[in-house]
């Protein structure tokens, strides 16, 4: 269906299949085709990846992978909302098994090492020990369907870097990188991607009414007389900033009577923008770092439209005269000693 469109993006990351979309996934699927996003969405337990699968395999816009998030393996975390349970017994083979029997499989993964709170399971080695070997039959599974491998690193950074060296010759991407510039550093050497977060933004724009001049007297709306339909709103050019509407739908409407146009009819530019941050750490001495900074807000800088004259008299009607804040990069240094 979307085969032939050009995406504006697709997101690598995310669980729109999960049970916690099941009141809006539609809605959810209907913004991104507005914005003609694509998206891959990652499998977190045997279960669930199947049940990616069955989902992509519906969707053209959607792909998917097939993976055992560490946090699955064996402690506290399980969220009724994801549809996972413990597993620790996964293999290469039946990843393998899995991936293979959809085309829409892109990746392997999320797979890799979660040691953010295993002070609270009983045995903190025996946990890492299992994370660590399902991790490496996610890696020999990926190396043998040459597929990219999606990563989750939890307070483990050393050891992931460790085990990526160990087996070589992988691809892939390390999600949601919170580290520090030496943390990436080995990972960026070993070929991998980086993902760092960032504050995504797509609001559909606001509806709008097209208004009119007061008819008076016994009429008057006090501000609210609305225009006349006299055309097709959407026909014609629209969507630029001299025209974001068809104006030559709308007329004043003769005076004592109210304008027919309905309230909320069309709707203004809306915004999608990236706010992102890096930081990368430079030792002066041993005790003495630096800390660069970026901050970028709308990083991609799309411009983001305020909205048109709504006034149907106006001169100016249907015209957008003001955006909102271009791209700011914010530069900063920290010294820490
Ligand atoms: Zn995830
Ligand atoms: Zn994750």
């Amino acid at each position: 269906m979307l085969w032939h469109v050009k995406p504006f993006l697709v997101d690598t990351h995310c669980h729109v299949h999960f049970p916690a979309y099941d009141q809006d996934r539609e809605a959810v699927l209907a913004r991104m085709r507005d914005k003609k996003i694509w998206a891959i969405t990652i499998g977190t337990a045997m279960e669930n990846s199947k049940q990616g699968i069955a989902f992509a395999e519906q969707h053209s816009d959607i792909w998917t992978t097939v993976g055992l998030h560490p946090s699955h393996t064996t402690h506290s975390h399980e969220d009724e909302n994801e549809g996972a349970v413990h597993e620790k017994d996964v293999t290469k083979e039946t990843l393998i098994e899995i991936a293979k029997s959809s085309k829409k499989v892109v990746a392997i993964g999320e797979a890799g090492l979660d040691f953010y709170r295993l002070d609270q399971v009983a045995d903190a080695e025996a946990a890492k020990a299992i994370q660590e070997r399902v991790f490496r039959e996610h890696l020999l599974a990926a190396q043998e369907l040459d597929l990219p491998v999606v990563i989750h690193c939890r307070d483990a950074l050393t050891r992931l870097a460790e085990i990526l060296q160990d087996v070589g010759k992988i691809r892939g991407v390390v999600h949601s990188f919170t580290g520090t510039w030496e943390e990436a550093k080995p990972l960026i050497d070993l070929g991998m991607h980086i993902a760092v977060n960032g504050i995504a933004t797509f609001q559909k724009g606001f509806p709008i009414t097209i208004t009119a001049a007061e008819s008076g007297g016994v009429l008057d709306t006090f501000g609210t007389n609305r225009a006349n339909v006299v055309g097709d709103p959407n026909g014609g050019s629209t969507g630029t900033i001299a025209s974001w509407f068809n104006k030559s739908a709308f007329a004043q409407p003769a005076p004592g009577v109210f304008g027919d146009s309905g309230r909320n009819i069309l709707r203004a530019p809306g915004i999608n923008n990236f706010d992102l941050s890096l930081f990368k750490n430079f030792a002066i001495t041993e005790r003495m770092r630096i800390q660069f900074r970026v901050e970028s807000f709308n990083a991609f800088n799309h411009t983001q439209f305020g909205g048109p004259v709504t006034n149907v008299t106006s001169p100016q009607f249907g015209q957008i005269l003001s955006a909102r804040p271009a791209r700011i990069n914010q530069l900063g240094l920290k010294f820490i000693w």
